[in-house]
């Protein structure tokens, strides 16, 4: 058996198995597509079954949560952890908090966050889990009842040194200080069994910026390794959380022009250029709506609806809302209107469709697993300094956190030479970030 027909019989396994997972199904074509030439160099990974160890997940839990709201009613969510592969280091990714959570989008996102951290470069195995609860509108009060109803069952299962969570959307530095209090009251261990943790008590300088630094640090080596920058650059960023805030700063430090952001109602244009300090109050002080900032500068324009962002010309597109948010239409008019380069700062923010139009047409593609790594590089440092007991300076962990960006660049562009799709940072961060977990896997037998 070729590579081809070893990736091809393991993807009709995989449909067959989880046939209503679609974001899952997607995550999986998207990696396995690219590395059929891996198998043809190695046979002996398919006479060791590693793709169909891969795409099962070690360990899958599901669990009920229920808490009691402000107006004493009973609510009930699902929370979800999937522990997907150890094979280089504890479990680690984060929890999504959203109502659209359900099981197949938690193993897409587990999956990708194997090959993702593998990319970094440092010790951490994939995982991911969440809930279907809306933090939309809950008062600080039910926040965290809920989280401390779900850590009553997560608890059990995480730990330092085998499954490491963070935040990913809807859970920032609010829910993990929640989460981590009632871990360590229910276990009695202060130990970095969460990143993204506030200062006073484990976190780390610059994870807060890490994924929106990370994603310019990456796209400006691209844009460098072809003569480019961001200078003078102008940027469409989607979303207003963390990632599309610190990517707005980064980019704007390198001199681009952002000007577009959004939120799941709507986006705002500013030609001027987007006023960050606005948005910032907005998002991080007052937790409003991306709307509001028309009420301040009234010289820029809302428009109801977020696939609308896509249809303003730029160079650069970041989308770093969730995924899916740019489908083939959205893709096809970012070309027509010229777009130069697409880097993810979302997880899967590009249909697969989308990333076919984009391939066709020579825009200089950065795939999510690679681009927005920069927050979990971070939240690795945020453990090796946890386990040290010592914390470095903002300075220091930005260095790094920049160093391990042009690394995870380099080594994907220089894996996809190496398996003869040059050019390709698609296939070649999924060969990369593969790579390193198959060796893992093969080195440690039938597990
Ligand atoms: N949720 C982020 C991601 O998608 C960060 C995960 C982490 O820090 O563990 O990579």
């Amino acid at each position: 058996m070729n590579g081809k027909e070893y990736v091809s019989s393991v993807l009709e396994k995989v449909k067959k198995t989880n046939p209503a997972e679609k974001e899952f199904l997607d995550a999986v074509i998207e990696v396995l597509n690219s590395l059929a030439p891996v198998f043809d160099k190695y046979p002996e990974f398919i006479k060791a079954g590693l793709l169909e160890r891969i795409v099962e997940p070690e360990r899958q839990i599901l669990f009920r949560v229920p808490w009691v709201d402000d107006n004493g009613n009973v609510q009930v969510n699902r929370g979800f952890r999937v522990q997907f592969n150890s094979a280089i280091g504890p479990y680690k990714g984060g929890l999504r908090f959203h109502p659209s959570v359900n099981l197949s989008i938690i193993k897409f996102l587990g999956f990708e966050q194997i090959f993702k951290n593998s990319l970094t470069g440092l010790p951490i195995g994939g995982g991911k889990g969440g809930s279907d609860f809306d933090p939309k509108g809950k008062s600080d009060n039910e926040i965290m009842k809920f989280c401390q109803s779900f850590m009553a069952e997560l608890y059990r299962h995480i730990g330092a040194d085998t499954d490491v969570p963070a935040g990913d959307i809807g859970v920032g530095g609010r829910e993990i200080g929640y989460l981590y209090g009632y871990y360590k009251k229910i276990s009695s261990l202060s130990e970095g069994v969460l990143t993204g943790k506030g200062l006073t008590y484990g976190g780390s300088l610059a994870r807060t910026e890490a994924t929106g630094y990370g994603l310019v640090y990456f796209t400006e080596e691209m844009l460098n390794d072809n003569g480019d920058s961001f200078k003078d650059k102008t940027v469409v960023i989607s979303g207003s959380g963390n990632v599309a805030i610190y990517a707005t700063q980064k980019a704007q430090e390198l001199g681009a022009k952002v000007v577009a952001l959004c939120d799941s109602n709507g986006y705002i244009y500013d030609a001027d250029g987007i006023k960050l300090d606005v948005v910032k109050d907005i998002k991080e002080v007052r937790r409003g709506r991306i709307s509001e900032y028309i009420n301040e500068v009234p010289t820029a324009e809302y428009h109801e609806g977020c696939r609308g962002i896509w249809t303003i010309k730029c160079d650069i597109a970041l989308p770093c809302a969730t995924q899916g948010e740019i489908d083939a239409d959205s893709a096809k008019i970012l070309v027509q209107n010229g777009v130069n380069v697409v880097a993810e700062g979302a997880n899967m923010p590009s249909t697969l469709d989308a990333i076919e139009i984009f391939q066709a047409n020579n825009v200089f593609f950065g795939p999510a697993k690679a681009a927005n790594a920069g927050g979990v590089a971070c939240s690795a440092l945020e453990m090796s300094q946890n386990s040290m007991r010592l914390s470095w300076t903002f300075e220091e962990v930005d260095v790094k956190l920049k160093d391990i960006m042009q690394n995870i660049y380099h080594n994907s562009k220089n894996a996809a030479i190496e398996f003869g799709c040059d050019g390709n940072i698609l296939v070649g961060s999924n060969i990369a970030g593969f790579m390193k977990v198959a060796e893992a896997m093969m080195a440690q037998g039938i597990v």
